[in-house]
């Protein structure tokens, strides 16, 4: 069984084989475990429910998680709390114009992805638009896929619901790109409870602990959630970073040096596949400025 939605004290959990909603609270030994972390059980987890004699279902125990993405706090205790567990791909939704997306927020959530080992998919929408061949280049040559859609023609709209239709997948976005327009075309019934939260989130009168994944009409299941101030890495170090950039540490281990940081030493196999043109200039750029700005919070 999977938890769909969080409160914070209740709990709304999917039975996959019965398609029946229980709403659970959590057994005591869980919520004792809650008040050591910010919160014991997530929406993605897998649980197990009873039945007690006053015919109330508790959640008795969590299975093993296989991933969960963290949310950075954005208040001084510097606290963060589990925004999902066990996410099978995330779905990075841009639009080259109108707004045109950041290429570095991209990479950011990329870098993300990487970290977490979750399978990332670019999505340009508003391809009727612009159809962001920039974005295919340098996204395919990182070794990404990358989809386009339109709300407007219809395009890629098929082929995206139906690769949400395994697992549960985690759409991400700056506002303005059409991700709520998408998630709509695609489910329609969903489309406007999504709408709906978004708002609530832009107004900042959500809680924090609230959580919520939908249920498509296909079978699939999805989170949304806003950009990047969203989700992030907790810890994450200078010289791990490269390792999160596939299209550049595929080079690193011909570089002279066994701690290059592909900046400026000699013998560097990244900087000469850049050279080269087979690393593309937004991704080392990017890199470099995560480089700088991560720096310059940790030291
Ligand atoms: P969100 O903030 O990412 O959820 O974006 P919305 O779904 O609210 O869409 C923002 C604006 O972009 C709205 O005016 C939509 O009508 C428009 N929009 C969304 N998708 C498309 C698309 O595929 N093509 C075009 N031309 N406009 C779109
Ligand atoms: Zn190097």
């Amino acid at each position: 069984m999977i938890v769909t939605k969080s409160t914070g004290s209740w709990y709304t959990v999917f039975d996959m084989g019965s398609g029946e909603e229980f709403r659970c609270r959590l057994r005591g030994a869980l919520r004792l475990e809650g008040r050591r972390s910010t919160n014991p059980v997530v929406v993605g987890d897998e649980v197990v429910v009873e039945k007690t004699a006053e015919s109330d279902y508790l959640i008795t125990s969590i299975l093993p998680r296989k991933n969960y993405l963290i949310r950075r706090s954005t208040n001084l205790s510097r606290e963060s709390h589990i925004i999902a567990a066990n996410i099978d791909y995330i779905y990075i939704i841009v639009s080259a114009e109108q707004p045109r997306t950041n290429p570095e927020f991209i990479d950011r959530v990329l870098v993300t992805c990487e970290a977490y080992k979750i399978p990332a998919t670019i999505v340009v929408n508003k391809s009727d638009i612009d159809s962001g061949e920039e974005f295919r280049e340098i996204y395919e040559l990182a070794g990404y896929e990358v989809i386009n859609t339109s709300v407007k023609t219809g395009e890629g709209i098929e082929e995206l619901s139906s690769r949400l239709r395994g697992g549960l997948s985690l759409l991400t976005g700056n506002s303005g790109v059409g991700k709520s327009s998408v998630i709509n075309a695609i489910d329609p019934s969903i489309g406007a409870r999504v709408g709906n939260i978004s708002h609530y989130h832009r107004k900042g009168m959500h809680t924090t602990t609230f959580s919520e994944i939908f249920r498509l009409s296909n079978g699939g299941f999805i989170i949304d959630t806003p950009g990047i101030k969203g989700f992030g890495l907790v810890d994450l170090d200078n010289d791990e970073l490269a390792r999160y950039f596939p299209d550049l540490s595929r080079y690193a281990p011909e570089c002279g040096y066994y701690n290059c940081t592909h900046i400026h030493e000699p013998d560097c196999a990244v900087m000469q596949a850049f050279a080269e043109g087979k690393i593309s200039e937004s991704r080392y750029e990017s890199y470099l400025k995560m480089l700088d700005d991560d720096g310059k919070h940790r030291k």
